[in-house]
């Protein structure tokens, strides 16, 4: 029935066997950003460091209410109040700043009232002890962990870290990932194409694509003579990962697989039963994997979206690599699918999802006017609009 074609599932688990975690490292965590941990984190500092106000008003002791009470200082963020508030005594205070001793709850300042220095509460005062404080060690304390192994540093993650008053992580490397375009007819981005000739966009956007989880060296365009394609091949066997654009088929200037094979890479060549980009190279070079992306701009996208961002993941330290599929319903009736999973360029609103006219993989303006992949699964049965499908949002 697949007639030599492998199941979409198949070969992400045979890609995915063959890159594993790279080495750990530590780096400065003003350059991890994005990186997977290597290893856990522990906050050296607690966050508050002190018992903080959360409004702009005033610190007291919530005992001494209804009042007055005689404001005797102030307490600023970075500027703490040195002396104490007693019984009847009142602090201004800000937002960030220590809670002075002997105060245990902040007024705000719109409920006060202030005449000299005499502070009363015409309405409601405070609600309860402890109001508008926060604690010390509320968000985390020092020694409790802020991250664990596996985490993605994202922003939010990395600020954490930072307040936590740690100076470096303990990351797995970045992947580090060559590009090489191969065609006679490509000419480089910003080059006008003379005859026969387009520009090769495809290692731009490829880049794009790939660098939030990799560092990307592009190698530039070879023309399709085998020796010229085993030189440059060789060269890049000491990249993590060598990804080749086009010449993947078995057309007669289709020369990547016999090139890599002649450089030495052990190589699968397999056809992946999926709509775009089926036929799909991977393997090692020395040091290197090797993964053959096709030429046409929609495949080489949609391949390097669901294999290699998974990979590099997986690369990077991300324990759990797989893309995460959600459903929204379609706007259009769909008909029957056969056995290659479908990857369709669609556009996803609140209203659902809408799969552009046409599917041709050569359309780099439908991709480029889409924001997600509607999925028809192998042998999937015509649906009508209205219908949940899965989406890939892009
Ligand atoms: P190939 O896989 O080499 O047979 O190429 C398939 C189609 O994609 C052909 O129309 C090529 O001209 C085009 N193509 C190949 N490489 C690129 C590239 N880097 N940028 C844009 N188009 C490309
Ligand atoms: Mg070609």
């Amino acid at each position: 029935m697949l007639k030599g074609l492998i199941p979409f599932d198949e070969a992400l688990a045979r890609l995915l066997a063959l890159g594993g975690p790279l080495p750990a490292e530590d780096v400065p965590i003003a350059e991890a950003g994005g990186r997977f941990m290597a290893a856990g984190a522990v906050a050296r500092l607690s966050q508050p460091p002190a018992d903080v106000s959360a409004m702009d008003g005033y610190a007291i002791r919530f005992a001494g209410l209804p009042g007055p009470f005689r404001v005797i200082g102030e307490s600023a963020a970075g500027r703490p109040f040195g002396g104490r508030a007693a019984d009847g005594e009142a602090v201004r205070i800000f937002t960030g700043a220590h809670l002075p001793d002997g105060a245990d709850t902040v007024a705000v300042q719109e409920d006060a009232r202030l005449s000299g220095n005499e502070l009363s509460f015409p309405e409601d005062g405070p609600p309860h002890a402890g109001a508008h404080v926060r604690r010390r060690g509320q968000d985390f304390t020092a020694g409790q962990s802020l991250a664990e192994s596996g985490e993605r540093l994202t922003p939010a993650r990395l600020g954490l870290l930072a307040a936590g008053g740690l100076a470096a992580v303990s990351v797995h490397r970045s992947p580090r990932v060559a590009l090489l375009s191969t065609g006679d007819e490509l000419v480089p981005p910003g080059v006008e194409p003379g005859p026969g000739q387009i520009i090769g966009s495809n290692a731009l956007m490829l880049r794009e694509l790939l660098r939030p989880f990799a560092a990307v060296t592009d190698l530039g365009i070879v023309p399709d003579q085998p020796d010229l394609l085993a030189a440059a091949l060789r060269s890049a066997a000491d990249f993590d990962l060598l990804v080749t654009v086009g010449g993947a088929s078995v057309g007669d200037h289709d020369l990547v697989r016999p090139a890599l094979l002649a450089a030495g890479a052990e190589l699968d060549f397999w056809r992946v039963a999926m709509q775009p980009g089926k036929p799909l190279m991977a393997g090692r070079l020395d040091h290197a994997l090797v993964c053959g992306l096709p030429g046409n701009p929609v495949s080489a996208f949609v391949c390097a979206r669901l294999f290699l961002l998974p990979l590099l993941r997986s690369m990077g330290g991300d324990p759990a690599p797989h893309d995460i599929y959600a459903e929204a319903p379609t706007l259009v009736d769909l008909p029957a699918n056969g056995v290659r999973r479908h990857f369709m360029r669609a556009c996803l609103t609140a209203a659902g999802i809408m799969p552009a006219t046409s599917q041709d993989s050569s359309l780099m303006g439908v991709l480029a006017a889409s924001n997600a992949l509607l999925v028809r699964p192998e042998h999937s049965d015509a649906v009508k609009a209205g219908t949940p499908v899965p989406v890939l949002n892009l």
